[in-house]
């Protein structure tokens, strides 16, 4: 069978307001806007508060004295809220900056929890009966239910929201499979293209910016993107105040 492969081009309406998609993952954050910038920020740090805190107040529940045990909660509890709490604010502040004057997309991750937490009725070899049993794993379940992915939303909205900004949610559907550069294939594990080697969760992005505008646009971006190439940053990294000075988006 031979193929005929067209390929369309569109041009990208100025008078709109540009977006910005920022794609939030579990050890990342990926912003790529219209224009062909991009960002990627390690935000694994995030992850690793959350493991040693989950760790420690797990062998505090394990001691006898129940005051001691009331106090140590508290006290290991709220300084991994405080902790993350401080990096999350710095983060979307910087973010609020570099996405100042466009129309931010966000995926809906509303009913994650409940695909993590999905339970359905089965053999339990435990008990021996037939038992809503978990489809995922404790230790997974653990670490997706401590992933603050709302809370970085939701801080991010409300600071873009106050700059005078819109924000926009929409459903994500398999928006890392699919290459948008060259259209292969990408498995659930791999961290980049096999065949053009473009990042996964920067295609997903791109995706998403297809999928947002409905139409394809994505081929040329992915072109710029790779031409500016991507500024990879650690979550304890961004200081929006040093961004400030040198942005270009000031408001004055
Ligand atoms: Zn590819």
């Amino acid at each position: 069978m031979n193929w005929v492969i067209v390929p369309f081009k569109q041009e990208i309406d100025l008078t709109r307001p540009d977006e910005c998609i920022v794609d939030v993952n579990e050890c990342s954050v990926t912003v790529v806007d219209s224009s062909g910038n991009c960002w990627k920020i390690d935000t694994s740090k995030l992850r690793a508060i959350h493991e040693a805190y989950s760790r420690k107040l797990r062998r505090i529940q394990r001691i006898g004295d129940s005051k001691i045990k009331k106090v140590l909660y508290a006290k290991y509890s709220g300084r991994r809220k405080r902790r993350v709490h401080d990096l999350l604010h710095k983060l979307t502040k910087w973010l609020s900056e570099i996405t100042k004057g466009k129309t931010l997309v966000m995926e809906d991750l509303r009913n994650i929890r409940k695909a993590i937490n999905y339970k359905v009725k089965k053999f339990n070899k435990f008990s021996k009966r037939i038992q809503p049993v978990s489809l995922r794993n404790k230790n997974l379940k653990r670490r997706l239910n401590t992933w603050s992915f709302r809370k970085l939303q939701f801080l991010l909205d409300y600071k873009h929201k106050l700059n005078g900004f819109d924000v926009v949610y929409f459903n994500p559907h398999k928006t890392s499979s699919i290459c948008s550069r060259c259209g292969g294939k990408i498995a659930p594990m791999e961290k980049t293209c096999p065949k053009c080697g473009l990042d996964r969760d920067i295609n997903a992005c791109l995706n998403m910016l297809k999928m947002w505008r409905g139409s394809g646009s994505a081929e040329s971006l992915s072109v710029s993107v790779m031409k500016l190439g991507c500024q990879g940053l650690y979550a304890d990294e961004v200081n929006p105040a040093e961004l400030r000075g040198k942005s270009n988006f000031s408001t004055a």
